[in-house]
């Protein structure tokens, strides 16, 4: 009896990753996401039992709501039943309800979720052979998971996008420890293996800069993704700590909504909760002119007051910042290779909202590779296989002192049984 793993996508790219673990006839698959802009291999996935053929053994559990790990499960049949994390169902349903109207497939995707399973971290749960339990991870999205897969005594970590620098990483080792102990194989994300110098700042260092930021400077404009929910939420503490007013958009406000009033076991932290002063969402114009609305008393209270403003490049907040009153600084919140001319992901709108002149304050939501090391001394796996990064030799290169990595290219398979101690496996095409 084996359990097979075959990566369809993603063995040497960031994003878009489709990972298969079978069993018996059985499949299970791990997101169905979009290929991030700037990758090459942007054919149709064509995979038995997932995009086509006999579906009744199969299923899709979906990390997180990032658009790389998601944002194709459109194209998939009806009949496939999804998996994901009760929040993050939330979460991508006000983000399709907003995007709807510009980008169709968000139609589509607000339909399917309605339809899309919902799990809890640490709850097991089954399908056909295989026993999942869904691990709670820090990372850039909320409610994003690892899972432990098993099935006749073969176990597999599949990480998912996740760090260990966040919020939420304190209590990680201990949980692992306690509930996931030693495993056979590690699906491991390795995003930052070429970037060894954009994880090193704790987002709470990260905060407490904001907050000596926000004291100095009066008005401060704060580019980010508006579904990387720790950043927004600490930016709120931040600004209020400074005693700054904190402004988001309607959208935001929603988004911030579903999490302070969900039941995850996060929100009982008070990161996740709102203080005496909630954040106040910016007033549209009635009826809408694609414009925000700013009273001549609005603008008096800004002036006295300063303010910490959330936007997004986009002509409604460009027209927004022209009206209201202050110097501004401005500072971007999220990965800077979105304004560096002349790459793919090169983003137009939000570099001229920048005007090249901004603070950059960010720090990643991927793990850097000094803490993935202790996260496999933990987990002590016979064999390590990386996903979702562009130089899988890089990382081959690094851990093969301690760990057999396996190297697979997109559509190759290898498969393990309980008995063997190296390789029953030879990968195959
Ligand atoms: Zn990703
Ligand atoms: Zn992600």
């Amino acid at each position: 009896m084996l359990m097979t793993i075959t990566i369809h996508r993603g063995t040497d790219q960031i994003g878009g990753c489709v990972t298969e673990y079978e069993h018996d006839g059985w499949r299970l698959f791990v997101d169905y996401g979009e290929v991030l802009p700037g990758n090459s291999k942007t054919r149709e996935l064509k995979v038995e039992g997932l995009t086509h053929g006999d579906l009744s053994k199969s299923a899709l559990l979906i990390t997180h709501y990032h658009g790389d790990h998601i944002g194709n499960i459109t194209m998939l049949p009806d009949v496939l039943p999804i998996y994901m994390g009760e929040v993050a169902r939330e979460i991508q349903l006000v983000l399709s309800d907003h995007l709807k109207t510009v980008i169709p497939a968000h139609q589509k995707m607000a339909k399917l979720l309605q339809n899309v399973q919902t799990f809890k971290a640490g709850k097991d749960f089954t399908f056909g052979p295989f026993i999942i339990t869904p691990v709670t991870v820090d990372h850039s999205a909320f409610d994003a998971y690892a899972f432990r897969i098993e099935t006749d005594g073969v176990s597999a970590y599949h990480t998912g996008d996740f760090r260990l620098h966040g919020f939420r990483s304190g209590k990680f080792f201990k949980m692992l420890e306690q509930y996931i102990g030693k495993v056979d194989y590690v699906v491991c994300e390795a995003t930052n293996i070429l970037r060894p110098n954009v994880t090193s700042k704790k987002e709470s260092t990260l905060q407490r800069d904001f907050v000596a930021l926000f004291k100095e400077k009066k008005s401060t404009v704060v580019y980010l993704s508006s579904t990387n929910i720790d950043r927004l939420f600490s930016l709120y503490h931040a600004a209020l700590k400074a005693g700054r007013p904190f402004y988001v958009d309607g959208y935001q406000k929603r988004i911030m909504d579903v999490v302070v009033n969900s039941n995850s076991i996060w929100t009982k932290s008070p990161l996740y909760q709102y203080e005496k002063y909630e954040p106040e969402p910016l007033m549209y114009h009635r009826p809408a002119n694609n414009r925000f609305f700013v009273s001549d008393s609005f603008k008096e209270f800004l002036d006295k007051k300063g303010y910490v403003l959330i936007a997004r490049s986009n002509e409604r907040f460009d027209n927004l910042l022209e009206q209201i009153p202050g110097e501004k600084q401005k500072v971007l919140s999220m990965w800077d290779g979105y304004v560096k001319e002349g790459t793919e992901a090169y983003n137009e709108n939000l570099a001229n909202s920048l005007k090249g002149e901004y603070d950059y304050m960010h720090t990643s939501g991927h793990i850097d590779m000094k803490d993935l090391r202790e996260f496999f001394r933990l987990l002590q796996p016979k064999a390590i296989i990386p996903i979702h990064t562009d130089s899988p030799e890089q990382f081959a290169k690094l851990f093969r002192d301690e760990w057999p990595v396996i190297r697979l290219n997109d559509g190759q398979s290898i498969s393990f049984t309980s008995i063997s101690e190296t390789d029953s496996c030879g990968a195959k095409k």
